[in-house]
């Protein structure tokens, strides 16, 4: 349970004075989007930190103040100039002021009340205002000023005022408003941070921080290397790292065993493989194989590019284990290449005289219970499936090894799952991803793991030749693949992500399908996520086999689909796909004898980010290169899509600015779980609230199941 003084915090907005529903409503959009039923809660607004500083110090006089600066000048009121007439027309509403240096301007208000202007201005009064001056028709003005304030009032405006990202609707005066009332709710809380290290960077505490940051004093305050800013983020980090730190150790406390094979159905396989391992191939399987002798248990994750050849390091590894008396199971995030997997894997497997089966949503009945008999009673080796698996009560006589493919859309929640459910729970662990990550954020996504790398493709791929073509000119393109396709090539067309909405991603799929149906006739195909399994199935074959030679797609076929004829491959709207989601998606193609393109249709006018992002995929295929610049111009927390990456997300870190906090971070996390396993020890206190305050606590609530 989460500490009741931090209560307060996790509190809706709604709780804070002069919050009500239309500002909550406001407030929600600005600092908690994107969640269903979401409320924005007192934290999510002490997070929103500003981005700027208006600086209101006096100036002089009109005469010197500067045109389209910001000025605060003290005047008196000389006139009232009503717009609009009678009829109420469109001319704003004017207040004349005036100064003794003999400078005067107009306060120009549209659509105003003109009873509160009287009420705020009256003729003869004194008072400060605040604004941005323009020049207009050659005379001076300031539109909505800031702030208006009687003389004697003067402690009402701000000297120094922040200013903060913001939402239609929402003025930056309504929201610093809230924030204002938010900041008092933070609890006085222990400090977490070993005091040494404070003293030695300088650091405030987190109170003082947070409250520096929505006051600041000048622009250094909100520069990345405040004091203020630098502390937030540490704490972050260390939140993020500690909770990884207490997976790990959870995952591999409950030992492992040692799984010792001579290697002799591995041999049997290589016999039969129609090609030698690459280098990187050969190191992973050999730290995988280290991993698996140990009696500890194995937390490993293998990185490789798409078409880096994972599938067969993971069967080397399964037969192995196999060999020293387990069983094995390999966990597809589609039905697609659950099957794709299969056909692979079992034909090698089975030559070596090992017993494989497939359970996935389809296997229904008397089949699956079958399938469900035999694994009880240790009847199958390697069992191949979905991730829909860990969601059920599936009994293995002995599972030793669990293998999860493709698991960017995996994330530590679900690690944490798989970890809870049981399943799997003594196995070693195995994870595959075709995303490369950079290095940085594998600290932050997958810190409590090993990790190895496939760098090195298998040899004989032949380049993508890449190019970047506006959509106005899709007529050539479409000429082009109906040459290709009249001397044998096949495509992959796929159809952008245009919304959060499947439909409208399906409507845009099946609309570019009918208008190449014009083209092609029954040589083009269509595939989507809301195909019937059996239907889906046989439009693949049909590509498989050759019998169609277009397949129009959403992004379904994103993961690990091999089909080494086809050779071109179409992205429509290229520039609304992330770099990594490109990359993989072009490595479709190039599988083949044949040489492979790639063509990236986009729509014009194109950013400048945009343009250079799309040139990087020109450049290289070498996907832990696009990762790093893809991390470089689009900043961490969007690379891989947080959603659908499974990566945290941070509200104050920023990475890879932030890297060697993060190194700091991830060592003493390390080493205060090594002082104290349990979090239990008189320092512990802290440090739980920093989880909770980050939101990192599934990490104890682990900790609780033991
Ligand atoms: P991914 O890493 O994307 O899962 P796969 O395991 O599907 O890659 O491998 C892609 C293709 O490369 C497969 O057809 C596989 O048989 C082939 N392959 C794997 N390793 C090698 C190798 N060392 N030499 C040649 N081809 C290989
Ligand atoms: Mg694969």
């Amino acid at each position: 349970m989460r500490p009741p003084r931090l209560n307060p915090l996790f509190a809706t907005v709604r709780a804070l004075k002069g919050v009500g529903p239309k500002v909550e409503g406001l407030l929600t959009k600005l600092v908690a989007p994107g969640h269903q039923n979401a409320h924005a809660r007192v934290i999510d607004l002490l997070w929103h930190l500003p981005t700027g500083l208006i600086d209101r110090a006096l100036t002089p006089n009109i005469a010197t103040a500067k045109v389209g600066e910001i000025a605060t000048l003290e005047v008196t009121v000389a006139e009232h100039r009503p717009g609009g007439g009678r009829r109420g027309g469109r001319a704003p509403y004017k207040v004349l002021v005036e100064d003794d240096s003999g400078g005067a301007f107009d306060l120009v208000y549209f659509n105003a009340d003109p009873n509160y202007l009287k009420r705020l201005l009256p003729v003869g009064s004194r008072r400060l205002v605040s604004g941005q001056l323009e020049a207009y028709d050659g005379w001076l003005q300031m539109p909505h000023p800031d702030h208006v304030v009687a003389v004697d009032g003067a402690g009402n405006l701000p000297l120094l005022e922040p200013t903060y990202p913001l939402t239609t609707g929402l003025s930056n005066t309504v929201l610093r408003k809230a924030i204002g009332e938010a900041l008092p709710q933070l609890p006085a809380l222990p400090e977490w941070n070993d005091a040494e290290f404070l003293a030695k960077h300088a650091w405030p505490t987190f109170g003082e921080a947070i409250t520096r940051l929505h006051e600041p004093k000048s622009d250094a305050d909100l520069s990345l290397t405040s004091p203020a800013r630098l502390r937030l983020a540490y704490d972050e980090l260390l939140a993020n790292q500690l909770a990884l730190a207490v997976i790990r150790q959870r995952l591999t406390k409950r030992a492992g065993r040692s799984l010792v094979a001579s290697g002799k159905f591995r041999k049997a396989i290589l016999a039969n493989l129609p090609f030698e391992l690459t280098g990187a191939q050969m190191r992973s399987l050999a730290e995988i194989d280290a991993d698996l002798k140990t009696p500890h248990r194995m937390l490993r994750l293998l990185q490789g590019d798409v078409g880096s050849g994972k599938t067969v390091v993971a069967l080397l590894a399964m037969v192995n284990a196999v060999e020293a008396g387990v069983q094995t199971a390999l966990m597809a995030p589609t039905e697609l290449l659950a099957r794709q997997h299969l056909q692979t894997i079992s034909p090698l497997a089975e030559s070596a005289g090992l017993r494989v089966a497939i359970l996935t949503g389809r296997e229904r009945g008397r089949e699956r219970e079958e399938i469900l008999t035999a694994l009880q009673d240790g009847k199958i080796d390697i069992l191949i499936g979905t991730h829909a698996l860990f969601q059920e009560a599936i009994a293995f006589r002995d599972l030793g090894l669990v293998v999860i493919d493709e698991q960017h859309r995996f994330g530590v929640h679900q690690r944490l799952a798989l970890q809870a459910k049981g399943t799997g729970s003594g196995a070693e662990l195995l994870v595959m991803t075709a995303t490369p990550i950079p290095r940085t954020l594998l600290l932050t996504g997958y810190g409590d793991m090993d990790a190895s790398r496939l760098d090195e493709k298998p040899p004989g791929r032949k380049p993508v030749a890449t190019r970047t073509v506006p959509l106005d000119r899709l007529d050539e393109v479409v000429a082009g693949i109906t040459r290709a396709v009249s001397q044998g090539s096949q495509v992959y067309w796929v159809c952008p992500l245009v919304a959060e909405s499947e439909m409208l991603d399906l409507a845009a799929a099946e609309e570019r399908y009918a208008a190449l149906k014009k083209h092609f006739g029954a040589k083009v195909g269509l595939v989507h996520g809301r195909l019937a399994a059996k239907e889906k199935d046989r439009v693949m074959a049909a590509f498989a086999a050759g019998d169609i030679a277009v397949l129009v797609s959403t992004t379904v076929i994103e993961v690990g689909v091999d089909i080494p004829n086809a050779s071109i491959m179409i992205i429509e709207h290229a520039e609304r796909f992330g770099l990594a989601q490109l990359h993989q998606l072009r490595g479709r193609v190039g599988r083949g004898a044949k040489e492979s393109s790639c063509v990236l249709l986009y729509r014009q006018p194109l950013s400048d980010t945009a343009r250079e992002r799309l040139n990087v995929l020109r450049r290289t295929e070498d996907g832990f290169v696009i990762a790093e610049e893809d991390l470089r111009l689009r900043g961490g927390g969007e690379v891989l899509g947080t959603r659908q990456s499974g990566m945290p997300a941070f509200r104050i870190a920023r990475l890879p600015e932030d890297q060697t906090l993060l190194q700091t971070a991830r060592d003493t996390a390390r080493l205060i779980l090594a002082r104290d396993p349990e979090l239990k020890g008189k320092n512990a206190e802290p440090l739980r609230l920093l989880l909770y305050l980050f939101e990192r606590d599934d990490a104890i609530k682990l900790m609780r199941a033991g």
